[in-house]
């Protein structure tokens, strides 16, 4: 840009201040050059072929994000169960499916691991872990994604009505990662319900065992 432009003008004025050690807009543009592999840009104060660099510039962004995303993934405990399901940076299918807000959220949160279920609640609650983690419906059984899922005779008439039995009669995380993962629209569908009524009905059931 000329010199003689307002904005350019104002980028030099920005630069001179940086220059002095001051913290500026032109501070955040040397940082995000030098953290992506710029920096020689930066220096030069100048990229050559405008159109080159912007194409290159954009494809280090979305390398270096689905890098990030990738072990972002393999390395917080938190995502152990959708890393195995979710493999890529992709739109799940679920997300455009599903019309209902309310089964859409809690579907989406189960996915995660962010649910009333015992094994997921307590993995971000560590101190009360010692109440226990089995399944309040079950003795001795813990509470996890694929106990709820396919094993718990709590939910047994729900899963027979809407999962398909392939995936509950011999029930495992195998199976559990499968039926997650799957991309069927119909099962996807009665999936994401299944979790919504389940989880319903576990609250209403614990909160009448209170009240009594
Ligand atoms: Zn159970």
């Amino acid at each position: 840009m000329d010199d003689k432009r307002y904005p350019r003008k104002a980028y030099n004025m920005l630069l001179n201040l940086q220059r002095q050690n001051y913290n500026t807009w032109a501070c955040s543009i040397r940082n995000v050059l030098y953290k992506f592999g710029f920096g020689v840009v930066w220096e030069m104060q100048g990229v050559g072929d405008i159109k080159s660099f912007i194409k290159e510039f954009k494809q280090r962004l979305i390398d270096c994000f689905k890098q990030d995303w990738h072990s972002a993934l393999e390395s917080h405990d938190f995502y152990n169960v959708y890393s195995h399901f979710n493999h890529s940076l992709v739109r799940s299918p679920y997300l455009s499916l599903l019309n209902n807000i309310s089964v859409r959220r809690v579907f989406a949160r189960f996915r995660i691991g962010m649910s009333a279920l015992k094994f997921h609640y307590l993995q971000y609650r560590p101190v009360i872990h010692d109440r226990g983690i089995n399944c309040p419906f079950c003795n001795d059984t813990p509470e996890t994604e694929v106990h709820f899922l396919l094993t718990c005779q709590k939910y047994k008439a729900l899963r027979d009505e809407l999962i398909p039995s392939k995936y509950y009669r011999q029930p495992s995380m195998f199976k559990f990662f499968l039926l997650l993962a799957c991309t069927n629209e119909s099962t996807i569908q009665k999936l994401s319900v299944f979790v919504f009524k389940a989880l319903t009905i576990r609250k209403q059931s614990l909160s009448v065992s209170v009240t009594l």
